[in-house]
């Protein structure tokens, strides 16, 4: 089970957020058969979204967007306070060698873009507020340094974020996805971001440890060294979708009385396919009769 913690260190001056990602980059990967260098640039986003996401309110949603020109041509990934993460890429099939290292080439699916954060509040309950938008262009496309450069830039707050997906060729194809943020806040001591960034020069993988069993905890130990932390929160994070089968019949239902009785007429029925998780809901003739004799269309 996937899991996510978030926690304070040196008197609240320092955030920090770990997550562990294997499954959900498993599901993502599994419902949107992307290829393993977008699986590797779409885990790493899923993943800085949910720590992003970590200390959202109920009814708060935390969205990513990556509008780029590199070969995947987008990404999207939105975090919920319920511990969920949904999102899609424009085109999962695209693929580039890996680079001269033998790593997956990130930066080049990706190239040159704008990375978007939209935080909205009260959301679905009627609190609706103007959504809070914060943007960079894309310094590297390897996503880790994007999100380390929006913090600092965007919202002021000057922060580490590592990022790992490791993918092997057979099943199960993701072996290890997981990260960590360190958010330096107000107050913040310049000799305690220097000791962090050491740290972090002189630590293994975090996909090598998460491998070998490493929980967010772990992860956070790994980051911080000798610095003592206190986790505020665990919670289980998942890959999910609120779409439904209802909110499919509404969704077609809204095409008007006479697109639904050509459906009915030409198709037969009808299918939905859900952007976010690839769902697909097929609705049969009993279905749009019931549409069409209920007066809701
Ligand atoms: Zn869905």
């Amino acid at each position: 089970m996937d899991k996510l913690v978030y926690g304070t260190a040196v008197d609240g001056t320092v955030r920090v957020m770990a997550a562990i990602t294997t499954d959900i980059v498993a599901e993502a990967m599994r419902r949107h058969e992307t290829s393993p260098t977008v699986s590797a640039a779409f885990g790493r986003v899923l993943t800085v979204t949910l720590m992003l996401g970590a200390s959202l309110k109920e009814f708060d949603r935390l969205t990513v967007k990556i509008e780029c020109d590199g070969a995947v041509g987008g990404l999207v990934a939105e975090a919920s306070n319920q511990g969920t993460v949904r999102g899609y890429v424009k085109n999962p099939h695209a693929e580039l060698p890996p680079k001269a290292n033998g790593k997956f080439d990130v930066s080049g699916i990706v190239g040159n873009g704008t990375l978007y954060v939209i935080r909205e509040s009260g959301y679905d309950i009627g609190l609706y507020r103007e959504p809070y938008v914060g943007s960079v262009p894309l310094v590297s496309g390897e996503i880790a340094e994007d999100f380390a450069y929006y913090m600092a830039k965007s919202e002021q707050i000057p922060s580490a974020v590592l990022l790992g997906v490791l993918l092997q060729n057979t099943e199960p194809f993701v072996t290890a996805s997981g990260g960590v943020m360190i958010q330096m806040m107000p107050g913040a001591n310049e000799h305690i971001a220097t000791m962090i960034e050491d740290t972090i020069g002189h630590a293994p993988h975090l996909t090598t440890v998460i491998t070998q069993g490493a929980t967010p905890r772990d992860l956070l130990n790994l980051v911080l060294g000798v610095i003592d932390f206190e986790i505020l929160e665990e919670r289980a994070v998942v890959f999910s979708c609120n779409c439904s089968f209802e909110r499919a019949v509404s969704l077609i239902s809204s095409l008007g009385r006479t697109e639904v009785a050509s459906m009915l007429e030409e198709d037969k029925g009808a299918k939905m396919t859900c952007g976010f998780c690839n769902e697909i809901y097929t609705l049969g003739e009993p279905d749009l009769q019931k549409m069409l004799a209920s007066e809701i269309v």
